[in-house]
């Protein structure tokens, strides 16, 4: 196992340099299906180095927001490049420091280097709008501007194609930025930056400070050089961010947690429903905010659905990510398992049936670890907190409903809105879903997760505030409208007042 002597220290990246923390304090990044394994030492930061990145990020605005946007793409499809090229050992190493599995940490990675292109394509387009003035011999038009310094904070279980969803679409419109990786996920931050550094991206427009929410993510969101806050994280820290912003004015994206509904109607293929509620649920151990975590199903199948589902989910093998036998790899850490087996242990005593799963897995070989058995409850009531609150774990909660009506209601009545499915084959009642769906993401004969980046990404109600990232909508949050008006006529025309008599 690694010792502290083996294993790599990494400094803060400011303005293209290493910067170690001001306080001399380290944090450890441990491998969470052996925590015997040391990943690397990583700097424990506070409000001191957080100015320096910001003051290097504002600093480099100034050139980089005048680089021309397709010259910025041209870097931007390097870092594609470069992040395919170096796509098996930045998986590898994300597998190492939080856990899913290779093929999930393969995706990750294969999501960031689709991101890169997609907005490398953006340097070309980035469209503004003209249109025609009320007004004669006037010319009208809506040009985008980068915002200035955007502040990036990132959860642990995408840590890189969260990062690069943020930093991609923020470069190609011209801002500069300072992340704040997550805890648990710091080397897969400073993998993708490498790339980008090698790409081309100048010094000072990417910047990286680690460390603890609290001492570099408020510092951070409280900077007065900060124009913009992106966030995706937990609704509760969300909430804290997003009152900040209010009060400095500052334009913040939050993307929050989910409480993912799948309904399963009757005339449902089952099979192919089936398969959707094993990877919904227990892919990525049931740590995405898109996890299908209520499983809605219609009385005819209710019976056969959860006790094939039980047998199935046996059946999912657990272990070390590394291992390509293995299905579902550890939680991320040891208070995220004592979370989730809090929650198992509500869910019984709530009067929810557990039929299969429960326990930490804690087999000899594996008991440096954090694992959990894939957890199903059935019988579960709508107003549960185990049908209510996120639990970002292997834990998934079979509720029965009568009609797809009833399921849609009982789907809608949660404070979160980000994905949600349904399984039929009556076209009729998939597109009346579509429609009546709460939620931002809604996949008809898939389960909750699959995002493409192309697609507008976010929720309703208590997952955000409104923003989405994906898609060009992102380029609403990274750039500011500018309207111009440009009157050739040589005299004074006034707007709403000059008309014809
Ligand atoms: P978290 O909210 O605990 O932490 C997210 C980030 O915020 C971390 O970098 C953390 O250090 C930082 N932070 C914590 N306290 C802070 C504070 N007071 N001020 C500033 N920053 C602070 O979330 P997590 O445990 O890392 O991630 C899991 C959560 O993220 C889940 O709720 C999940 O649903 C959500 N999530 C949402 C999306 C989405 O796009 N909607 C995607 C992935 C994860």
């Amino acid at each position: 196992m690694s010792t502290t002597s083996d294993v790599k220290t990494y400094s803060n990246f400011i303005n293209g340099e290493w910067v170690a923390a001001a306080s001399g304090q380290t944090c450890e990044n441990r491998n969470p299906a052996d925590t015997r394994e040391l990943i690397g030492i990583f700097q424990r930061s506070g409000a001191a180095e957080v100015n320096l990145a910001v003051e290097a990020a504002h600093a480099a605005f100034a050139t980089w927001s005048k680089v021309p946007a397709p010259r910025r793409a041209e870097i931007l499809m390097k870092a594609a490049a470069l992040l395919e090229q170096r796509k098996e050992a930045f998986a590898h190493d994300m597998t190492r420091e939080m856990g899913k599995v290779l093929k999930e940490t393969r995706g990750d990675i294969q999501e960031a280097i689709d991101c890169g292109n997609f907005f490398a394509g953006e340097g070309r387009r980035m469209y503004g709008v003209t249109t025609p003035s009320e007004l004669p011999n006037k010319f009208t038009m809506a040009t985008r501007n980068p915002v200035g310094v955007v502040a990036m904070i990132c959860p642990w279980n995408f840590p890189m194609a969260i990062p690069s969803w943020k930093i991609f679409p923020a470069l190609v419109a011209g801002n500069t930025c300072v992340i704040k990786p997550a805890e648990y996920t710091p080397l897969s931050v400073y993998n993708f930056v490498s790339v980008l550094t090698e790409a081309g991206v100048p010094a000072g427009v990417v910047n990286i400070v680690t460390g603890h929410g609290s001492e570099v993510g408020s510092p951070l969101m409280a900077h007065p050089l900060v124009r913009a806050v992106s966030f995706t994280g937990s609704s509760e820290v969300g909430c804290i961010i997003g009152e900040n912003c209010a009060r400095s004015f500052k334009r913040c994206s939050l993307e929050l947690g989910g409480k993912n509904p799948m309904i399963v109607l009757d005339d449902a293929n089952l099979e192919l429903a089936l398969e959707g509620a094993l990877w919904g649920a227990f892919g990525t151990t049931g740590q995405r905010c898109t996890a299908t975590s209520r499983i809605i199903l219609q009385k005819g199948i209710y019976k056969k659905f959860i006790d094939e589902l039980v047998m199935r989910s046996k059946l999912l093998r657990l272990g070390n990510g590394l291992d390509p036998k293995v299905d579902v790899g550890p939680v991320v850490s040891k208070s995220q398992m004592e979370t989730i087996l809090g929650y198992i242990e509500l869910g019984k005593g709530e009067g929810s049936r557990l039929v299969t799963g429960g326990n930490p897995f804690d087999r000899a070989d594996y008991k440096h670890g954090f694992f959990i058995e894939p957890t199903v409850f059935g019988d579960v009531e709508p107003q549960m907190r185990v049908a209510q609150e996120e639990i970002f774990g292997p834990v998934v909660s079979c509720i029965p409903c009568d009609s797809l009506e009833d399921g849609i209601q009982i789907a809608n009545n949660v404070k979160y809105g980000l994905s949600s499915s349904l399984y039929t084959k009556d076209v009729n009642r998939a597109f009346a879903a579509i429609r009546d769906l709460d939620a931002g993401i809604t996949y008809i004969n898939a389960p909750t997760i699959g995002a493409e980046v192309h697609l507008p990404f976010g929720g309703v109600k208590q997952t955000g505030n409104g923003h989405r990232e994906g898609g060009v909508g992102a380029l609403d949050f990274y750039t500011e409208w500018k309207a111009v008006y440009v009157d050739y006529s040589d005299k004074l025309q006034k707007a709403q007042i000059d008309r014809p008599e």
